[in-house]
């Protein structure tokens, strides 16, 4: 599908969160390959490359010198330090998005998106959560990539991200994949008829005519 265009008038922020499991890696990708006009950002990290990513393609690599040479250059638009690592995400990655009039998802934690309110930063913030606790136990299990005593580190972690979650917009629930791909879809199809944001469109109709 083409997903190169924009679609409509402006480039819109989209800030997805969720606790780790909760399927919102797997959405943002979804989304990304099959909404037209959405780009998922890549952020800047100090954390080691794993072995199914590339450099500048699913992340930023980058040293915690560097990182921090680029806090004090005011280089991002939000940072965190997440599991003893780095993570950010630049002003020109927003600034270019939104050049080009397309959507951009951020894919960030709980602490970036508190830091993008507090900026008063306009965009939409979505929460995506699992069923309940004890799938989302299930599946930190099933991935394999936990042991039983950090599943409960991250459960823990979940309880903590999803008590700060009230802030944000919307809420997704990963129950099905394919119910939860359509509710962001929806919102995110929703979200850019609101009329404020339609404002060109609508007065490229009336051409500027009385009511
Ligand atoms: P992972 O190392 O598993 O890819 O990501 C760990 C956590 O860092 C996830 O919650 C992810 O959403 C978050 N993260 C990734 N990029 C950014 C970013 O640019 N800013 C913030 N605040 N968090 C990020």
């Amino acid at each position: 599908m083409d997903n190169k265009g924009a679609v409509h008038g402006r480039g819109i922020l989209f800030i997805l969160s969720a606790p780790s499991g909760a399927g919102k890696s797997t959405l943002a990708k979804w989304a990304s390959e099959n909404i037209p006009g959405v780009r998922q950002s890549v952020s800047w990290t100090t954390r080691p490359k794993r072995p199914n990513e590339t450099d500048g393609v699913h992340y930023h690599l980058t040293t915690p010198a560097r990182f921090r040479e680029m806090i004090t250059e005011e280089k991002f638009i939000e940072w965190a330090e997440v599991h003893g690592k780095y993570y950010g995400t630049t002003w020109d990655s927003v600034d270019e998005a939104q050049e080009r009039m397309q959507d951009l998802l951020l894919v960030i934690d709980v602490q970036g998106a508190v830091k993008l309110r507090e900026r008063k930063l306009e965009g939409v913030f979505i929460f995506v959560m699992p069923p309940s606790i004890e799938e989302l136990k299930r599946r930190l299990l099933e991935r394999g990539t936990e042991t039983p005593e950090t599943v409960q580190g991250r459960l823990d972690a979940a309880w903590e991200e999803i008590s700060v979650s009230s802030h944000y917009d919307y809420l997704v629930i990963n129950d099905t994949l394919e119910d939860a791909e359509k509710e962001l879809e929806f919102i995110i199809r929703a979200e850019r008829c609101r009329m404020t944001r339609r404002r060109l469109e609508f007065d490229d109709f009336t051409m500027g005519q009385p009511l």
